[in-house]
């Protein structure tokens, strides 16, 4: 038995729905499949936030109040230095939704617009003929099915089961991701013992220690989050330096969570003959935040574009027909990502001490008053900085190095990794239009990223967390 169609997606995540989408909506013959159960996809987390201007853009019909996915929106977040004397206050545009009831609602709607979805399928294998790939295999109910497509797209997620079972020299790296290759979170659903007392608001973040206040699904309740390399063991322990210090009034933790989002570069490559990866199968994260959802439905956009061309043509879709989904996503958003994944290797090294300062002379975030527009940090995920801003920073380095507010060694990390993130930017952004060029490229690109330096984030004199 064998089902046949042009496009097979795997993985019915975030990432994976939308694509079905659009190119269901194209006109493709799409099936989407997911080896969890219908109602049960998505349920490993509960409360989750998009970007909401990227949400709007998506053409996702916005949810709207009284829908069960729906909790809200907020615009605006306040960072507080680890000394808690500093509170900068900056835009944050994010729309809270609850991930289950969203991808029931979009099941929907991607259904009648023609996706063919398929629950309790689960990718097994990849089928090649004549060292190409031409469909898989899906276990269902205890039986081995065959699918052809002329692209499979793989969203599965974290595991990333389609590419890392490519052959190593198809075309996409075929790597998994490690301890070190991605952010550990840790999401406490909380609520507090005396509401009605002062407590920490939902728009807190505590930066130094990658943590945060969110909103839950209560008013007197909120998500306490935290995430951090190495391990959840090492995440808790954070987070426990962070609550010695801070203080926060009572509270009882009513549900917990936890998971990885990728933290490293996705591969060179995205596509090879007849594939494609996205989400976070891909590594498509805001390096910044970790979020994925709305990370990688700028690439959803450009695969729908290039696929619809490729399908349109007779025969084989090969990586040369696929090619430009990587010419457009690395020379733009990947590209930013990428310098953006660089930096944070100098500010991660930073110690608890000079991120007291960086914040306290804004040096990272400004802040502004309600009446001023208030700046939105890596809005475009990059920070340009005017030659008066670039001289009035680099007063700040030497005042603060003189100060003894900053180490010689920190604020050298920081330049060199501002340096290297230029260069690692302006690499991508000539990403090379032909695959014959890529090789050349690669080798380059490949030198640059062996730059990055390690980071150890200090938390005490003998503990650290690594930042690789
Ligand atoms: C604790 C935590 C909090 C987060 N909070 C946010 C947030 O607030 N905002 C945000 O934007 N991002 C957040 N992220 C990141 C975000 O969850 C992911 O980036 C995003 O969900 C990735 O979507 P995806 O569709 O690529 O993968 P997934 O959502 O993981 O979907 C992959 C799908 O593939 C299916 N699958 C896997 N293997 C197979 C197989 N063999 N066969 C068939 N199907 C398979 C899975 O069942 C799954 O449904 C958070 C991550 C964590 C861990």
């Amino acid at each position: 038995m064998s089902e046949e169609s042009d496009v097979l997606v795997i993985g019915a995540g975030t990432a994976g729905t939308y694509m079905s989408w659009l190119l269901a909506k194209k006109g493709h013959s799409v099936i989407l499949i997911d080896k969890d159960a219908r109602n049960d996809v998505g349920k490993r987390l509960d409360v989750i936030h998009f970007e909401t201007d990227r949400f709007e853009n998506s053409g996702i019909p916005m949810p709207k109040e009284g829908m069960p996915e729906y909790l809200g929106t907020f615009t605006r977040s306040t960072i507080n230095s680890p000394d808690f004397k500093t509170r900068i206050t900056v835009r944050a545009l994010q729309t809270i939704m609850r991930l289950s009831p969203f991808l029931q609602r979009m099941y929907g709607i991607v259904e009648k617009d023609g996706v063919v979805l398929k629950f309790n399928h689960a990718f097994k294998k990849l089928i090649f003929q004549d060292n190409k790939i031409v469909g898989c295999v899906v276990e269902t109910g205890g039986n081995a099915i065959e699918f052809r497509a002329r692209v499979i797209i793989d969203a599965s997620g974290t595991s990333a089961v389609v590419r890392t079972s490519l052959p190593p020299d198809y075309g996409i790296e075929t790597f998994k991701l490690g301890p070190h290759d991605v952010m550990h979170v840790l999401l406490d659903y909380i609520r507090w013992k005396k509401p009605e007392e002062p407590h920490p608001s939902i728009e807190n973040s505590y930066i130094y220690y990658q943590s945060w206040f969110g909103p839950s699904l209560t008013e007197d309740g909120a998500i306490l989050g935290i995430g951090q390399g190495g391990s959840y063991e090492e995440a808790k322990k954070a987070l426990d330096i962070l609550l010695e210090k801070a203080k926060f009034p009572p509270y009882e933790v009513i549900k917990k969570e936890r998971g990885i989002t990728p933290y490293r570069r996705p591969p060179y490559s995205l596509v090879s003959d007849g594939i494609a990866c996205i989400g976070d199968a891909g590594c498509i994260t805001y390096p910044f935040s970790g979020h994925g959802v709305t990370a990688t439905w700028n690439l959803c956009k450009i695969l729908n574009e290039v696929v619809d061309k490729a399908l349109q043509q007779e025969g084989y879709i090969t990586r040369d027909l696929l090619w430009d989904i990587n010419v457009k996503y690395y020379r733009d958003q990947g590209a930013k990502f990428a310098g953006l994944l660089t930096q944070l290797s100098g500010i991660l090294n930073m110690s608890e001490k000079e991120w007291n300062y960086l914040l306290e002379k804004e040096m990272i975030y400004k802040g502004g008053d309600d009446n001023e527009e208030i700046p939105e940090p890596n809005k475009e995920y990059e920070e340009e900085m005017s030659l008066g801003e670039m001289l009035a920073f680099l007063g700040k380095l030497i005042a603060g190095l003189l100060g003894r507010r900053l180490s010689f060694k920190n604020v050298n990390q920081l330049l060199n990794a501002n340096s290297l993130s230029g260069k690692i930017k302006k690499h991508y952004e000539k990403y090379p239009a032909k695959t014959s060029d890529f090789e050349e490229w690669l080798m380059e690109a490949k030198k640059l990223w062996e730059k990055k330096k390690v980071a150890y984030k200090q938390f005490t004199p003998t503990f650290k967390i690594e930042y690789p």
